[in-house]
């Protein structure tokens, strides 16, 4: 878990799903059911302005019953979104997503967007690390000492 997150975007893939502030709540839950993606970031001029999550639909749009064929995320989107560089350790990244009670962190370098990194990111690669652990201690075991 000392690994850099910058490890863990390799493996995924750097991949975003970005909009423009100006979509409307509709187009951009659309976008993030052909993505399959729970989260778009906000972006303007190259710049991240906010992030919208599904967890935004539910509380900010169904519940408080707007429209979202006529609210752009604008509206109810998360301004300046808490981001990690790509240095940071896997484990702070668990930290961030425990104590701020969010499931997605943007990676950014100097200004530059890298990618997204969501909690089911992080438990898959701790499943994988875990796994493969298991495996050569279970190899130790049954081949390391002559029967
Ligand atoms: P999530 O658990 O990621 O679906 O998000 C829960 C709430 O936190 C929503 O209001 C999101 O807009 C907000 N949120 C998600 N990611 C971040 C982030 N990196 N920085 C700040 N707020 C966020």
């Amino acid at each position: 878990m000392n690994t850099s997150i910058s490890v863990l975007l390799e493996h995924k893939g750097r991949a975003t799903v970005s909009v423009s502030p100006l979509v409307t709540v509709s187009q951009a839950a659309q976008e993030m059911n052909r993505r399959k993606v729970g989260s778009v970031l906000v972006m303007e001029g190259g710049q991240l302005l906010g992030i919208f999550t599904e967890r935004d639909v539910l509380w900010r749009v169904v519940a408080a019953g707007l429209d979202p064929k006529t609210t752009p995320l604008s509206q109810v989107m998360t301004r300046n979104p808490i981001t990690v560089g790509p240095d940071t350790p896997i484990q702070s990244v668990m930290d961030v997503f425990t104590e701020k009670r969010f499931r997605h962190l943007p990676v950014v370098d100097d200004g530059r967007l890298l990618g997204v990194i969501s909690i089911g990111d992080v438990l898959r690669w701790a499943a994988d690390v875990h796994r493969q652990e298991a495996e050569q201690l279970k190899q130790y075991i049954t081949g390391g000492y002559p029967s």
